[in-house]
């Protein structure tokens, strides 16, 4: 394919105003700035488009699409203790979700191999009926139900190696089986959702994947699980897309969590999930969760993107878990071992 990968972003991301805020408009021109200085890695810069109405609406009740709309027309205020609405909120917040489904289209369609949405306000916090942890709507739960609805798709997979629980996600997809959604997260943290038991619900059990990961975890401890847990159950999974809730305040330097992952192991995680993709022969793509050192994320979003992006990468060649990423994959941990048991429920000789 010699279509380059895609890197999605809109102005209106700079008028999401939070005030003296960890997710403030600083973050998006510090991923830039770090990206032109390295010649945009091969990504093609795409100004998003405003989700429709009927993406939304496919996740969010109209109830909600409508408070959050009506709390920036009148200026905004707070939402709760955590998450601001200003007067610029609600045209990010749209161009944010469709900066995920745009991003889905392009890389469904092949005009993109891969491709990075880099939006603000975040969304993997926000639940369908409600906004929460700087989060209005969700982006990338919007772009997987558009994947589903208006592609056809019967299997996505979502990673989401954020800090915190991606709790939106997990409860806007608890019970649907197309979407199978996989979350590490530090624990105890905010929300303090992610419990290793939940597991999904009716259909939808054993499609949702909690991981929760103690304070001081780094690279290994993740990396581990993206090797032995996310990887085999992509595999057995079958994904036909795979999009990943690219937080970055795992970093060892992240203000707002205690876990030790660097750019390496963003790179090493990012590589190994290109590689089970391309094992699988479908795209994958990342969508801008959290992160709030702003060096932190800048070089972890670039160091994710290279990956993502390396052309130059051998898919054929690729054997096993981490092949091709660079390092080799790290033994089983612990953790990695107690969610293989689990998941044997579902996934019958996973944990072989
Ligand atoms: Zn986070």
């Amino acid at each position: 394919m010699s279509s380059a990968p895609v890197y999605l972003a809109h102005p209106s991301s700079l008028e999401h105003d939070t005030g003296p805020h960890p997710e403030r408009a600083e973050r998006i021109p510090a991923i830039e700035r770090e990206l032109e200085a390295r010649g945009w890695l091969g990504f093609t810069r795409v100004e998003s488009p405003a989700a429709s109405r009927e993406a939304l609406l496919a996740v969010h009740p109209e109830r909600h699409v409508e408070m959050i709309a009506t709390a920036a027309a009148r200026g905004g205020g707070m939402i709760d203790a955590d998450t601001v609405v200003s007067a610029g909120s609600y045209t990010a917040a749209l161009h944010a979700a469709g900066g995920a489904v745009s991003l889905v289209d392009r890389l469904l369609e092949g005009s993109a191999p891969t491709g990075f949405s880099a939006h603000r306000p975040p969304g993997h916090h926000a639940e369908a009926a409600r906004a929460m942890g700087f989060c209005l709507f969700n982006n990338i739960a919007v772009a997987a139900r558009h994947a589903v609805d208006a592609h056809g798709l019967e299997r996505v997979m979502i990673v989401d190696w954020d800090v915190h629980h991606g709790n939106g996600t997990d409860d806007i997809f608890h019970e649907e089986p197309r979407v199978l959604f996989l979350s590490i997260h530090q624990s105890p943290l905010y929300p303090g959702t992610g419990a290793a038991a939940d597991v999904g619900s009716g259909p939808g059990r054993g499609y949702t994947v909690n991981l929760p990961v103690a304070p001081g975890s780094g690279n290994d401890v993740y990396r581990s699980l993206i090797d032995h847990v996310a990887v085999p159950l992509a595999h057995r999974f079958a994904p036909q897309l795979l999009l990943i809730s690219a937080g970055f305040d795992a970093h060892a330097h992240d203000p707002l969590a205690d876990c030790l992952v660097t750019e390496e192991g963003f790179a090493a995680m990012a590589g190994s999930l290109r590689d089970a993709a391309a094992g699988l022969g479908i795209p994958v793509g990342g969508v801008l969760e959290g992160g709030y050192d702003l060096r932190a994320l800048a070089r972890s979003v670039a160091a994710t993107l290279e990956v993502l992006g390396d052309a130059g990468a051998d898919f054929a060649a690729v054997s096993g878990p981490g092949a091709g990423s660079g390092a080799a994959a790290p033994p089983v941990s612990a953790d990695a071992q107690r969610a293989l048991a689990r998941l044997d429920a579902f996934w019958p000789g996973i944990a072989a």
